[in-house]
């Protein structure tokens, strides 16, 4: 099965993050937009949009991210 290619420009409604449950702007990397498959079950995904800040706080400092934030 091929699958789409997510656009953030598909959806016209307001942007939330999964981390702090705010409104996001678009400026910069903002929003990111995440995919998660659980291992147990590969086919359902669940999407969600985050600010870079909030997945840079997140994800360890040992696993670099491609959002361009200053330190
Ligand atoms: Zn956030």
């Amino acid at each position: 099965m091929k699958r789409q290619k997510h656009r953030l420009d598909d959806h016209d409604r307001g942007y939330q993050c999964c981390f702090c449950a705010l409104g996001i702007e678009r400026e910069g990397d903002d929003p990111c937009f995440l995919t998660l498959h659980s291992s147990s079950d590969q086919d359902p995904e669940q999407e969600m949009y985050c600010h870079a800040g909030c997945l840079k706080k997140a994800v360890h400092v040992k696993f670099p991210l491609m959002v361009a934030l200053d330190d």
